[in-house]
C-alpha cells in the first residue's frame, strides 16, 4: 500500500500539527484509516461535519446539482441560490433579514468587519480575549492568540481584545470611532467559553445608542451544535451582522454573512466568485433540511447533557471543570491536553485542544448513543491518568 503519509510529508507545505492518521472514509461518527482502523469522531473535521460523514442527502444534493450546474457568478440569478438565502433568513434570529453569501469562516469575517466600517463611518473593533475569528488579515487582527499573529505584522489597525463576559472592560476600550464589536457567543477554539445573557443584553443597548455594529461569530457555534439553532438563541441576543460557516452546508465548503436592515452595502463594493455557488448551495440546503427533519438542535442538547451526566458520575482527578452546551463541550484539564489527545486516540477517540489546558468534544450531532457511552468511558479512563509531559 502507497505509504500516504510520507507522501504528503513530502509534498505538503508544512503548517499543520499532525496526527499519525490517514483518513480515508467516514460513516457518520466513524473515521476510518487507511488500515482500516477506526475512530469515534469528536472532532467533525473542527465542528463541520453536525450531520455525520457519508450523509446521503448532502451527497444526492451533490451529485445532483454538479450534473445541472456547478457555478454561476453572482451578477445572475440561481434557483439554489435563491431558496438557500431564503431558507437561511427563516431559520436566523428574526431582525437578519437578508444574506451575503461567500466560502469559509475568516471570509464571513471579512465581509462582516468591511460591511461595519462602509455602514458606520467609523474604523475601530473591539473583540474577546481568547477569540478566534480566522487567518486572513482582518480575521486573524480580530483574534485573540498572539502566536497565530506573530511575525505577520502589520495587521489591520483598529483592534483592541477585552476580557470575554466583562461589560464593564468592553465599555472602557469603546470610543468615537467605534464601528463593531465582534464576539463569539460560546468561544470555541479559546476553550468552549459560554456568554451570558446580561452580558449581551448590555452589548446589544450600548451598540445602539453609540451606533456600533454587533457582530456575531457563529461559525462553530452555529448550525444545531449548542443545542439550539443558533447559539444567540439562548441569550436572545439580535446581532447586526452574523457571521457563518463550517456546518453550513455539509461539509462544502461555505460561509455566510446574515445581516439585518442597518446593513447596506453598495453595489460594487463586496464580492467574491465563488460564493453562492449552486453546488455549494444545494449542499446547504440539504444539509440545513436535513438538521430540521432530524431535530438536530434537540438531538445536540439530549446528547451534550447525557455526556456530560456520564462524566459527571464518577471524579476525574486531572479535570478541573466541564463547560458544556449541547454537543459543545470544553474539558478544562489540571495539564497540557496534547499528551491526553495523544492517549485517546489510543483508545480510538478523537478530540480537539482548546485554549491552553482544554480538551474540546464535538462530535457529529447524529453520533449514537452507543458511541458517546464509549467516548464516556474512555475519558474517564484517561482522565484519570496523570500523563504529565
Ligand atoms: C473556524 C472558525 C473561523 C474561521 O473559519 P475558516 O473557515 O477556518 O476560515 C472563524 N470563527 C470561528 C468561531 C471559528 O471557529
Amino acid at each position: 500500500m502507497k505509504d500516504f503519509k510520507a507522501v504528503q510529508d513530502n509534498f505538503e507545505l508544512n503548517v499543520y500539527p499532525k496526527r499519525d492518521i490517514v483518513a480515508v472514509e467516514g460513516r457518520n461518527a466513524i473515521i476510518i484509516d487507511d488500515k482500516g482502523r477506526e475512530f469515534i469522531d469528536c472532532v467533525s473535521g473542527n465542528g463541520v461535519a453536525n450531520i455525520g460523514h457519508g450523509n446521503l442527502d448532502v451527497a444526492e444534493a451533490i451529485f445532483n446539482q454538479a450534473k445541472k450546474l456547478i457555478t454561476v457568478p453572482g451578477i445572475f440569478y440561481n434557483d439554489k441560490r435563491a431558496e438557500l438565502l431564503e431558507k437561511l433568513v427563516e431559520i436566523a434570529p428574526e431582525n437578519l433579514t437578508k444574506a451575503f453569501l461567500c466560502n469559509s469562516g475568516t471570509e464571513a469575517i471579512e465581509a462582516a468587519l468591511k460591511f461595519a466600517r462602509i455602514v458606520t463611518g467609523k474604523k475601530e473593533f473591539i473583540c474577546a480575549m481568547k477569540a478566534f475569528h480566522g487567518r486572513t488579515m482582518g480575521a486573524l487582527s480580530a483574534t485573540a492568540k498572539a502566536e497565530y499573529k506573530d511575525g505577520f505584522e502589520p495587521l489591520v489597525p483598529g483592534f483592541v481584545h477585552v476580557p470575554f463576559n466583562n461589560f464593564e472592560k468592553l465599555e472602557e476600550k469603546v470610543t468615537e470611532n467605534t464601528a463593531g464589536i465582534l464576539l463569539e457567543v460560546v468561544q470555541g477554539e479559546g476553550g468552549i467559553n459560554i456568554g451570558n445573557k446580561v452580558y449581551f443584553d448590555k452589548i446589544r443597548r450600548l451598540c445602539d445608542e453609540r451606533n456600533i455594529i454587533l457582530i456575531i461569530d457563529e461559525v462553530q457555534s452555529g448550525f444545531c451544535r449548542t443545542g439550539k439553532i443558533f447559539a444567540c438563541e439562548h441569550f436572545d441576543v439580535q446581532p447586526d451582522i452574523l457571521c457563518l460557516a463550517k456546518a453550513i452546508a455539509g461539509g462544502i465548503p461555505m460561509g455566510a454573512v446574515l445581516c439585518s436592515e442597518k446593513i447596506v452595502i453598495p453595489v460594487g463594493k463586496h464580492g467574491t466568485t465563488f460564493g453562492g455557488n449552486p453546488l455549494a448551495c444545494a449542499a446547504s440546503i440539504a444539509a440545513i433540511d436535513f438538521m430540521l427533519k432530524n431535530e438536530l438542535a434537540e438531538q445536540a442538547k439530549a446528547k451534550g447533557e447525557y455526556l456530560l451526566k456520564k462524566l459527571q458520575e464518577s471524579e476525574l482527578q486531572m479535570v478541573r471543570e466541564i463547560r458544556q452546551i449541547g454537543l459543545m463541550i470544553g474539558i478544562e484539564l489540571r495539564k497540557k491536553p496534547k499528551p491526553y489527545i495523544l492517549k485517546l486516540m489510543e483508545e480510538g477517540i478523537l478530540v480537539l485542544p482548546g485554549g491552553m489546558t482544554v480538551l474540546r468534544i464535538l462530535p457529529p450531532l447524529t453520533i449514537e448513543y452507543e458511541l458517546l457511552d464509549k467516548v464516556a468511558d474512555a475519558l474517564k479512563k484517561v482522565l484519570n491518568i496523570d500523563l504529565a509531559e
